[in-house]
C-alpha cells in the first residue's frame, strides 16, 4: 500500500506518454504471466490481461513500522486513535528520513494487483469482490484466508504508519537499469 503522501508520485506518471511503449508494454510482454501467482490474468477485467506494476520500496521505515505495530498492535481503530501521535514517535525512531525507491517492474494479473493496492481495491470495488480477492492471497500464499486477513490488517497499520511520516526522500535512480534489463531479455523493439 503506497503511503499517502506518495500517492500520485510514479514512474507512469512522470514519464506520462512515454510509459506505456518504453515501461508497460515491454513488461507485460516479456513477462506473459503474473509475477506473483503465475496466472495469465484476466482479459474480463480490463482491456489487457496483465497491468505494470511499480515495485516501492519505503526503507528506514520498515523498523518504524514494526516498533509502531509491536507498540500498538494492527487494530486498526486503535491505531487511528492515535494516528495523531505517530509522527513524533516515527521521528524519535527513524536515524534520517525515510527513502522511497523504485526497485523493480512487474507484470501482475487484475486480483493480484488488488491484492498489492488493497486499499484502493477496498474503495473502489464491494467486499464480496475483496473477499474473492483474498481468498487469491492465501491460496498463492499457502495460508487459509483469516491468516490472509491478518496480514492485510498488518499492510493497513503498516500504511497508516508510514502515511504519517511526510518527508519522504524519493528516488528511481536506476529504474533505465531495470527498462534496459527487460530490454537484454529481448522484450520487443519497442524499447528505445
Ligand atoms: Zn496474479
Amino acid at each position: 500500500m503506497v503511503p499517502q503522501p506518495l500517492w500520485g508520485i510514479t514512474l507512469r506518471a512522470d514519464l506520462g506518454e512515454r510509459w506505456l511503449p518504453e515501461v508497460s508494454r515491454p513488461v507485460r510482454d516479456h513477462a506473459q504471466t503474473c509475477a506473483m501467482c503465475g496466472g495469465r490474468g484476466d482479459c474480463r477485467r480490463s482491456n489487457w490481461r496483465l497491468c505494470c506494476d511499480e515495485v516501492w520500496s519505503y526503507s528506514d521505515a520498515d523498523p518504524v513500522v514494526s516498533a509502531v505495530i509491536a507498540k500498538l498492535g494492527t487494530d486498526p481503530a486503535k491505531l487511528r486513535a492515535v494516528e495523531d501521535l505517530i509522527p513524533g514517535l516515527a521521528y524519535q525512531l527513524l536515524d534520517s528520513p525515510p527513502i522511497a525507491k523504485l526497485v523493480d517492474l512487474q507484470a501482475l494479473c487484475w486480483t493480484c494487483n488488488a491484492m498489492i493496492h488493497f486499499g484502493h481495491t477496498e474503495t473502489t470495488v464491494g467486499w464480496p469482490t475483496c473477499e474473492g480477492v483474498v481468498r487469491h492471497a492465501a491460496r498463492i500464499n499457502g495460508v487459509d484466508p483469516d491468516a490472509m486477513m491478518e496480514r492485510v490488517f498488518y499492510e493497513q497499520a503498516a500504511w497508516l504508519i508510514r502515511s504519517a511520516v511526510p518527508d519522504w526522500s524519493i528516488t528511481w535512480v536506476g529504474w533505465e537499469a531495470i527498462r534496459d534489463h527487460r530490454a537484454a531479455l529481448k522484450v520487443d523493439g519497442a524499447i528505445r
